[in-house]
Protein backbone atom coordinates (compact mmCIF):
# COMPACT_ATOMS: atom_id res chain seq x y z
CA UNK A 1 0.00 0.00 0.00
CA UNK A 2 1.15 3.59 -0.95
CA UNK A 3 0.07 6.52 0.80
CA UNK A 4 -1.60 9.03 -2.11
CA UNK A 5 0.77 11.55 -3.11
CA UNK A 6 0.42 15.07 -1.76
CA UNK A 7 0.25 17.53 -4.42
CA UNK A 8 3.52 19.06 -4.66
CA UNK A 9 3.24 22.46 -5.26
CA UNK A 10 5.74 24.87 -7.65
CA UNK A 11 6.72 28.55 -6.72
CA UNK A 12 7.83 31.22 -9.01
CA UNK A 13 9.06 34.48 -8.09
CA UNK A 14 7.68 36.99 -10.36
CA UNK A 15 8.55 40.66 -10.43
CA UNK A 16 6.50 43.20 -11.29
CA UNK A 17 6.64 46.93 -11.57
CA UNK A 18 9.55 49.62 -11.23
CA UNK A 19 9.38 48.74 -7.99
CA UNK A 20 10.76 45.33 -8.30
CA UNK A 21 7.57 43.75 -6.08
CA UNK A 22 7.97 40.24 -5.69
CA UNK A 23 5.09 38.70 -6.96
CA UNK A 24 4.66 34.77 -6.27
CA UNK A 25 2.98 32.50 -8.67
CA UNK A 26 2.12 28.96 -6.85
CA UNK A 27 0.89 26.08 -9.01
CA UNK A 28 0.06 22.44 -8.83
CA UNK A 29 1.73 20.53 -11.85
CA UNK A 30 -1.06 17.93 -11.68
CA UNK A 31 -4.35 20.19 -11.74
CA UNK A 32 -2.05 22.73 -13.58
CA UNK A 33 -4.59 25.02 -11.18
CA UNK A 34 -2.51 28.12 -10.24
CA UNK A 35 -2.39 31.00 -7.15
CA UNK A 36 -0.82 34.29 -6.97
CA UNK A 37 -0.05 36.14 -4.07
CA UNK A 38 0.53 39.99 -4.68
CA UNK A 39 -0.21 40.30 -8.13
CA UNK A 40 0.79 43.83 -8.27
CA UNK A 41 1.03 45.31 -11.54
CA UNK A 42 1.84 44.28 -15.30
CA UNK A 43 -1.23 42.17 -15.86
CA UNK A 44 -0.13 41.25 -18.80
CA UNK A 45 3.14 40.06 -18.24
CA UNK A 46 1.59 38.16 -15.05
CA UNK A 47 -1.39 36.53 -17.45
CA UNK A 48 1.55 35.48 -19.77
CA UNK A 49 3.46 33.54 -17.09
CA UNK A 50 -0.56 31.43 -16.70
CA UNK A 51 0.24 30.97 -20.18
CA UNK A 52 3.54 29.95 -20.10
CA UNK A 53 3.22 27.33 -18.26
CA UNK A 54 0.03 26.12 -18.75
CA UNK A 55 -1.87 27.26 -15.87
CA UNK A 56 -5.14 28.53 -15.03
CA UNK A 57 -5.82 31.03 -12.15
CA UNK A 58 -8.24 29.92 -8.87
CA UNK A 59 -6.78 32.09 -6.54
CA UNK A 60 -5.46 35.55 -6.03
CA UNK A 61 -4.20 36.60 -2.13
CA UNK A 62 -3.27 40.21 -1.08
CA UNK A 63 -0.94 40.46 1.86
CA UNK A 64 -0.93 44.08 1.74
CA UNK A 65 -2.76 47.27 0.07
CA UNK A 66 0.13 49.15 -1.17
CA UNK A 67 0.24 49.37 -4.92
CA UNK A 68 2.97 47.59 -5.98
CA UNK A 69 1.54 44.40 -3.98
CA UNK A 70 -2.04 44.94 -5.06
CA UNK A 71 -2.47 46.84 -8.69
CA UNK A 72 -2.93 44.44 -10.74
CA UNK A 73 -5.47 42.73 -8.92
CA UNK A 74 -8.66 44.32 -9.98
CA UNK A 75 -7.36 43.99 -13.69
CA UNK A 76 -7.01 40.24 -13.14
CA UNK A 77 -10.25 39.77 -11.54
CA UNK A 78 -11.77 41.10 -14.48
CA UNK A 79 -9.83 38.76 -17.19
CA UNK A 80 -10.26 35.90 -14.78
CA UNK A 81 -12.89 35.68 -12.87
CA UNK A 82 -11.34 35.03 -9.50
CA UNK A 83 -12.24 36.34 -6.44
CA UNK A 84 -9.61 39.09 -4.83
CA UNK A 85 -9.04 37.98 -1.06
CA UNK A 86 -7.60 39.58 1.53
CA UNK A 87 -5.72 41.39 3.09
CA UNK A 88 -7.03 42.47 6.37
CA UNK A 89 -9.60 45.15 6.12
CA UNK A 90 -7.55 48.11 8.22
CA UNK A 91 -5.39 48.14 4.17
CA UNK A 92 -8.73 49.30 2.41
CA UNK A 93 -7.45 52.72 2.69
CA UNK A 94 -4.55 51.68 1.09
CA UNK A 95 -6.30 49.80 -1.35
CA UNK A 96 -8.24 53.06 -2.20
CA UNK A 97 -5.11 54.95 -2.67
CA UNK A 98 -3.70 52.73 -5.49
CA UNK A 99 -4.95 55.08 -7.99
CA UNK A 100 -3.62 58.31 -7.10
CA UNK A 101 -0.46 56.84 -5.31
CA UNK A 102 0.94 55.15 -8.55
CA UNK A 103 -0.15 58.85 -10.60
CA UNK A 104 2.72 59.91 -8.18
CA UNK A 105 5.40 57.70 -8.66
CA UNK A 106 5.06 57.49 -12.08
CA UNK A 107 3.41 54.15 -12.41
CA UNK A 108 0.85 53.71 -14.66
CA UNK A 109 -1.70 50.63 -15.77
CA UNK A 110 -2.38 50.03 -11.50
CA UNK A 111 -6.20 50.28 -10.08
CA UNK A 112 -7.64 50.77 -6.80
CA UNK A 113 -9.22 47.44 -5.41
CA UNK A 114 -12.16 46.32 -2.84
CA UNK A 115 -11.50 42.17 -2.08
CA UNK A 116 -13.87 39.92 -2.28
CA UNK A 117 -12.89 38.31 1.44
CA UNK A 118 -10.65 40.33 3.78
CA UNK A 119 -8.52 38.24 5.70
CA UNK A 120 -8.51 37.71 9.91
CA UNK A 121 -5.73 36.49 12.03
CA UNK A 122 -6.06 32.78 12.34
CA UNK A 123 -7.65 31.97 8.77
CA UNK A 124 -6.97 28.96 7.15
CA UNK A 125 -6.80 29.24 3.37
CA UNK A 126 -7.12 25.63 1.25
CA UNK A 127 -5.41 25.77 -2.04
CA UNK A 128 -4.82 22.43 -3.85
CA UNK A 129 -5.42 20.59 -0.40
CA UNK A 130 -2.99 22.32 1.29
CA UNK A 131 -3.38 24.77 4.23
CA UNK A 132 -1.97 28.40 4.07
CA UNK A 133 -2.71 30.34 7.83
CA UNK A 134 -2.78 33.76 7.63
CA UNK A 135 -1.49 35.75 10.76
CA UNK A 136 -2.03 39.42 10.98
CA UNK A 137 0.92 41.80 11.08
CA UNK A 138 0.36 45.25 11.29
CA UNK A 139 3.09 48.19 11.26
CA UNK A 140 4.43 48.79 7.66
CA UNK A 141 0.59 49.03 7.15
CA UNK A 142 -2.30 48.54 9.39
CA UNK A 143 -3.92 45.61 7.74
CA UNK A 144 -0.96 43.91 6.62
CA UNK A 145 -0.84 39.82 6.82
CA UNK A 146 1.36 36.96 6.40
CA UNK A 147 0.42 33.62 4.46
CA UNK A 148 2.33 30.53 5.45
CA UNK A 149 1.99 27.32 4.41
CA UNK A 150 3.83 24.93 7.19
CA UNK A 151 4.08 21.52 4.65
CA UNK A 152 6.44 23.64 2.51
CA UNK A 153 7.83 25.12 4.97
CA UNK A 154 7.73 28.65 3.19
CA UNK A 155 5.49 31.89 4.06
CA UNK A 156 4.46 34.52 1.73
CA UNK A 157 5.32 38.32 3.99
CA UNK A 158 5.08 40.90 1.73
CA UNK A 159 6.82 43.80 3.49
CA UNK A 160 6.95 42.94 6.69
CA UNK A 161 10.26 41.68 6.78
CA UNK A 162 13.70 41.29 3.89
CA UNK A 163 16.58 39.68 4.03
CA UNK A 164 18.94 41.80 6.57
CA UNK A 165 16.12 44.45 6.87
CA UNK A 166 12.34 45.29 7.90
CA UNK A 167 9.45 46.99 6.12
CA UNK A 168 9.22 51.27 6.24
CA UNK A 169 7.19 52.44 9.08
CA UNK A 170 6.87 55.67 7.78
CA UNK A 171 3.37 55.29 6.14
CA UNK A 172 0.49 56.91 7.85
CA UNK A 173 -0.49 54.77 10.52
CA UNK A 174 2.55 52.74 10.44
CA UNK A 175 4.54 51.89 13.34
CA UNK A 176 8.13 50.53 14.16
CA UNK A 177 7.12 48.91 17.66
CA UNK A 178 4.17 47.38 16.02
CA UNK A 179 6.10 45.58 13.40
CA UNK A 180 8.64 44.74 15.53
CA UNK A 181 6.40 42.84 17.35
CA UNK A 182 4.29 41.23 14.70
CA UNK A 183 7.69 40.00 13.49
CA UNK A 184 8.60 38.34 17.16
CA UNK A 185 5.30 37.31 18.32
CA UNK A 186 3.59 35.75 14.72
CA UNK A 187 6.22 34.84 12.06
CA UNK A 188 9.29 33.17 14.60
CA UNK A 189 6.96 30.90 16.15
CA UNK A 190 6.27 29.58 13.06
CA UNK A 191 9.69 28.52 12.89
CA UNK A 192 13.18 29.10 11.97
CA UNK A 193 13.33 26.54 8.90
CA UNK A 194 10.69 28.43 7.02
CA UNK A 195 11.60 29.98 3.74
CA UNK A 196 10.15 33.38 3.64
CA UNK A 197 9.37 35.64 0.37
CA UNK A 198 9.65 39.20 0.71
CA UNK A 199 7.93 41.87 -1.01
CA UNK A 200 11.47 42.61 -2.70
CA UNK A 201 14.83 41.45 -3.28
CA UNK A 202 15.99 38.03 -2.38
CA UNK A 203 14.16 34.92 -0.01
CA UNK A 204 15.49 33.79 3.30
CA UNK A 205 14.99 31.95 6.43
CA UNK A 206 13.37 33.16 9.65
CA UNK A 207 16.28 31.35 11.31
CA UNK A 208 18.76 33.37 9.56
CA UNK A 209 16.95 36.62 10.16
CA UNK A 210 16.70 35.89 13.84
CA UNK A 211 20.51 35.34 13.85
CA UNK A 212 21.79 38.26 11.81
CA UNK A 213 19.10 40.96 11.20
CA UNK A 214 20.35 44.18 12.26
CA UNK A 215 16.60 45.15 13.39
CA UNK A 216 15.21 42.06 14.90
CA UNK A 217 18.09 39.25 15.43
CA UNK A 218 17.33 37.78 18.79
CA UNK A 219 20.33 39.84 20.61
CA UNK A 220 18.43 42.90 19.63
CA UNK A 221 15.06 41.92 20.46
CA UNK A 222 15.33 40.11 23.47
CA UNK A 223 13.53 37.31 21.56
CA UNK A 224 14.10 33.39 23.06
CA UNK A 225 16.81 34.99 25.12
CA UNK A 226 14.82 36.79 28.15
CA UNK A 227 14.44 33.14 29.79
CA UNK A 228 17.47 31.52 28.90
CA UNK A 229 20.07 34.40 29.34
CA UNK A 230 21.51 34.83 32.70
CA UNK A 231 21.33 38.52 33.89
CA UNK A 232 23.11 40.96 32.43
CA UNK A 233 26.30 41.12 34.45
CA UNK A 234 26.39 44.94 34.80
CA UNK A 235 23.33 45.42 36.48
CA UNK A 236 24.24 43.15 38.71
CA UNK A 237 27.12 45.14 39.77
CA UNK A 238 25.27 48.14 40.03
CA UNK A 239 22.70 46.80 42.24
CA UNK A 240 25.17 45.22 44.79
CA UNK A 241 27.12 48.78 45.21
CA UNK A 242 26.91 48.37 49.50
CA UNK A 243 28.72 51.44 50.12
ZN1 LIG B 1 4.34 47.94 1.26
ZN1 LIG C 1 6.34 46.68 -1.44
Amino acid sequence: MTEPQRPKLQVRIIPVTALQQNCSLIWNEETKHAAFVDPGGDAEHLLGALDHFGLKLTRMWLTHGHLDHAGAAAELRERTGVAVEGPHKDDQFWLDLIEDTAQRYGVPGLRNVTPDRYFEDGDVLEFEGLRFEVSHTPGHTPGHVVICNKEMKIAFVGDVLFAGSIGRTDFPRGDMQQLIRSITTKLWPLGDDITFVPGHGPTSTFGHERRTNPFVADQITGYAGAQTIAPDVGEQRTSKRWT
